[in-house]
């Protein structure tokens, strides 16, 4: 069995300083291959060099939404040279969050007009290089898709990373013929809705992912930093929920995940 954890960010601390150990557990748990993913310059840059330092591991190069304010002429030209590189294979996180109110106390994030601007830009550098998109939205979901919509066929691989809407949601992404990526968030015991979309997800459409060090997922929540090797509770949890044998399930998704990403065959270890 093989899992990809396609949505981890292994350049943020504590994970990045315990790299081999996080690595290590992680292919003991059967999570193999991993795409660690970039929210803003540094963690870009980091994430690209940290790729290219192991077999399996693939990197994405964008900016949060929440770090679209200070996105600069320059740092969408970074962006473009960071995407050439041969290990990255998408385009994300990118997108839209509209959870936090613009103004109150949470009025630090980033304003929507930039977060559209910024959004619009990234999709721009993943049709130039013919690269799938890992698209963050957090309560701008239609406003997410009119936004793909201005773009048609030109962005064609769209993967809704955690993904939180409710199954008429989804059942738009399937439509458009774009992917649902689940976190640990699923296993949650008030997570009826995003069961439910679980239930309804082909497995050819559906991704697994961490967003490690975030959210662990049951039974482990209590762990504070999640890591990758966590993502086998997750698959567990989700085959179990589609009445699926284990193996079966993670073979369905990897499948997806390496044909969504055009990730290579698994690299064996020689020894
Ligand atoms: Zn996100
Ligand atoms: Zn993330």
């Amino acid at each position: 069995m093989e899992l990809i954890d396609t949505h981890c960010h292994l350049t943020f601390e504590p994970l990045a300083e315990d790299i081999e150990g996080v690595l290590e557990r992680s292919k003991a748990a059967g999570v193999t291959s991993w795409i660690t993913v970039g929210t803003d310059p540094q963690h870009n840059r980091k994430a690209v060099e940290l790729a290219g330092r192991f077999d399996n591991m693939y990197a994405a190069v964008g900016i949060h939404p929440h770090d679209a304010d200070s996105v600069t002429a320059q740092i969408i030209t970074e962006l473009k040279e960071l995407a050439q590189d041969v290990k990255v294979v998408a385009i994300g996180e990118t997108g839209l969050d509209f959870h936090y109110p613009q103004d109150g106390l949470r009025h630090n994030f980033s304003k929507q007009p930039a977060q559209r601007r910024v959004f619009v830009q990234q999709l721009k550098i993943a049709q130039e290089f013919n690269l799938p998109v890992i698209i963050h939205s957090r309560d701008a979901f239609d406003e997410t898709m009119d936004i793909l919509e201005q773009f048609g066929s030109g962005v064609k691989k769209v993967v809704f990373h955690c993904f939180s809407g409710s199954p008429e949601q989804a059942n738009i992404v399937l439509t458009k013929g774009y992917y649902i990526s689940l976190t640990g968030v699923v296993t949650f015991k008030n997570a009826h809705k995003t069961q439910q979309v679980a239930k309804m997800m082909p497995t050819d459409r559906l991704m697994l992912e961490t967003d490690c060090p975030y959210m662990s997922p049951e039974p482990m929540r209590k762990q504070k930093i999640n890591e990758p090797a966590l993502m086998l509770h997750t698959a567990k949890f989700l085959a179990e929920l589609k009445g699926m044998d284990l193996t079966d399930f993670a073979d369905a998704v990897t499948a997806a995940s390496r044909a969504f990403f055009s990730l290579p065959p698994n690299v064996l270890e020689c020894y």
